[in-house]
């Protein structure tokens, strides 16, 4: 049975040529992570382990799984038993003892499975659960260098999706198709002990069942992800549209857009037709085989009834007609189990696979504390690339006394943001030293620098919380007075008084609700509350307009008093004050000196 080739629209997948239009207007689909992996005894012994901690709960179920394989089966053996003696027997009260232990043993078996269910959640729960710590825990060793070369929405997916495939596996698939396989062991015991020949009635047919079910998923499972990547395609396009309004609008590109994005969803809306169709086709056919069954086993049954004696084994039929069903309805269970299994094979062969990416780099085991320091900053002959072959710093040398105020200046893309990443430890460099009041700053704990080390970025980031929290996070222990202070040193505090909460003005997501300004200064005082030694403002002031940074230089004067600071700035306000000017330019330091000997004199950068 195949079915219909899709009509003659574009298939999905990269643009074809020719439509730069599309390419450009629409958010391109990175390559999606594949969604299915073969079962891997390594992976699922792995998986297991993190029920190791939970072991008596797992054991408990495990006893279920092992009671619900064999009652089901009982179940249709008692029916018969009853059929075959009080009914054929006429004996009344017989039927009645046993209808009752049917009731009973039906009870029982509710009951079973009341547990399984529920241990088997609880057991998926608690182990998920330490997935999901680990992985978070391992992501927040992971050095920058990988938050770089890794898209944001792949690390999350990582613990949210991909883990959610493996709390599946470990919760649903693996118990549930336990019990149906030892459902049909026990039925298929049972049936061959009762009757070997209508058994192997039975048995023809489950090949049949088996290819049915196995093509009918793979065909489906191939419709789903064909539909999956063009919803993604529809999402990420719609989000791509409410955030460019402004630029579709300002280039009257409504009406193309629209058409675009029509397309997007009748494409979207067909390839859900060409699933039901899979789904049209071979549901009935599954059903069909059921009845088929029934038919067969009516005539042969039937057969044997009517050579026998009559009645010699109407009980045996109807037996059979329920532990056949229970025979069969696995299979179609064990298909779909088995689909997801893969999915969780997927999920955990990069879950593990992150949590096998080792950092970077760690500190050096012989690194020790820092101890409190006067904030010497020294960087001798230091080389540097992101990636191999493709140098950023060639050779930087620079020395910061305790207490001087360092600007860097020059190009974007020269390295101003790589010498504060190399200080502050985000990077190692490949050659040369770092030294913190001589110490190499690879000896030192990476913790125990950043305590002293207060950094103010231009893409500044507040988390959702108050405006007080926020600030609280350079000194978790300050008083809510510390706090008032820090601002009021800063000269900000009526700034963010005047906002509508005050301190307690909760912000949204990075910050949202406060103007770009206004998140800078939130910044500021901080780093002015975390009282560091060292300070690095990257471009922090760029974003502050010229009336608030006139206002806050001064601010910023106290801010650096008494601190070793690196600033990279555009402003040459910010820099005037500056003990050394340092021109970065190609991963060197091109020229350096103060703000009257290198601008005063010809006037030029
Ligand atoms: P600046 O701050 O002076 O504008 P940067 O230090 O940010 O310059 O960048 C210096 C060079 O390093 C640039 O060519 C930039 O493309 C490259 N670069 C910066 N960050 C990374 C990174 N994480 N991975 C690879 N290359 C980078
Ligand atoms: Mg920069």
């Amino acid at each position: 049975m195949t079915t219909a080739p899709l009509p003659d629209r574009p298939r999905p997948g990269p643009a074809p040529e020719g439509e730069p239009l599309r390419k450009m207007m629409f958010a391109t689909i990175e390559r999606m992570e594949h969604d299915r992996a073969p079962l891997s005894l390594g992976l699922i012994r792995r998986m297991m382990a993190y029920t190791r901690p939970h072991a008596r709960l797992r054991n408990k179920l495990l006893a279920m799984v092992v009671l619900r394989s064999i009652q089901l089966p009982l179940l249709a053996g008692t029916i018969g038993a009853v059929i075959d003696g009080p009914v054929r027997g006429g004996d009344v009260p017989g039927i009645f003892l046993g209808a009752a232990a049917f009731a009973g043993l039906a009870l029982f078996t509710i009951i079973t499975l009341h547990f399984r269910a529920r241990w088997a959640l609880m057991l998926g729960e608690l182990a998920i659960r330490d997935l999901r710590e680990a992985v978070f825990a391992h992501l927040q060793r992971m050095t920058m260098g990988f938050f770089h070369r890794t898209k944001a929405g792949r690390i999350i997916s990582r613990i949210t999706s991909d883990v959610e495939a493996m709390r599946v596996g470990v919760q649903d698939v693996l118990f549930v198709s336990l019990v149906n396989l030892g459902q049909m062991a026990v039925a298929a015991v049972l049936m061959a002990y009762y009757d070997w020949m209508l058994f192997a009635v039975v048995l023809l047919l489950v090949p049949v069942l088996w290819v049915l079910n196995v093509e009918f998923r793979r065909r489906a499972s191939r419709q789903h992800r064909t539909i999956q990547e063009s919803f993604s395609r529809i999402t990420s396009t719609l989000a791509e549209s409410v955030n460019g309004i402004r630029v579709t609008q300002g280039f009257v590109r409504e009406d193309v857009n629209a058409g675009l994005f029509a397309e997007l969803v009748a494409d979207h809306s067909r390839y859900n037709v060409g699933l039901a169709r899979v789904q049209g086709v071979f549901l009935p056919l599954l059903e069909f085989n059921s009845q088929l069954f029934i038919a067969v086993l009516l005539v042969v049954g039937g057969w044997q009834i009517l050579r026998d004696q009559p009645l010699v084994d109407l009980g045996n039929v109807v037996m059979f007609f329920f532990l056949a069903n229970l025979f069969f309805g696995p299979i179609g269970q064990l298909g779909l189990q088995y689909d997801r299994a893969m999915a969780a094979m997927a999920g955990a062969e990069r879950v593990f696979g992150l949590l096998d990416t080792p950092p970077d780099w760690t500190d050096d085991p012989q690194a020790e504390d820092l101890p409190a320091i006067a904030g010497r900053v020294e960087l001798r002959d230091v080389r540097f690339a992101y990636t191999p072959n493709r140098p950023v710093l060639r050779g930087v040398t620079l020395t910061a006394e305790p207490g001087q105020m360092i600007a860097l200046v020059g190009q974007s893309g020269g390295g101003k943001s790589t010498i504060v990443n190399l200080i502050a430890k985000f990077y190692l460099a490949q050659a040369g030293q770092v030294l913190i009041d001589g110490r190499d700053i690879r000896l030192i704990r990476s913790d125990s620098l950043h305590r002293q080390m207060g950094i103010v970025l231009q893409q500044n980031f507040l988390f959702s919380g108050t405006i007080m929290e926020n600030i609280r996070l350079g000194r978790p222990e300050a008083t809510d007075d510390e706090v008032r202070q820090a601002a009021a040193s800063l000269d900000c505090l009526d700034l963010i008084e005047s906002l509508s909460d005050g301190f307690a003005t909760v912000v949204g997501e990075r910050g949202s609700g406060l103007s770009l300004g206004q998140r800078q200064l939130v910044c500021f005082t901080r780093a002015m509350l975390a009282d560091p030694r060292i300070l690095i403002l990257d471009e922090a002031t760029s974003s502050i307009d010229a009336v608030t940074e006139a206002r806050i230089q001064k601010a910023l004067a106290t801010l650096f008093a008494g601190r070793t600071s690196f600033v990279v700035a555009h402003r040459l306000s910010t820099i005037r004050k500056a003990d050394s000017i340092l021109v970065v330019d190609d991963g060197r330091i091109v020229r350096q000196g103060r703000y009257e000997d290198l601008f005063a004199s010809n006037g030029t950068a």
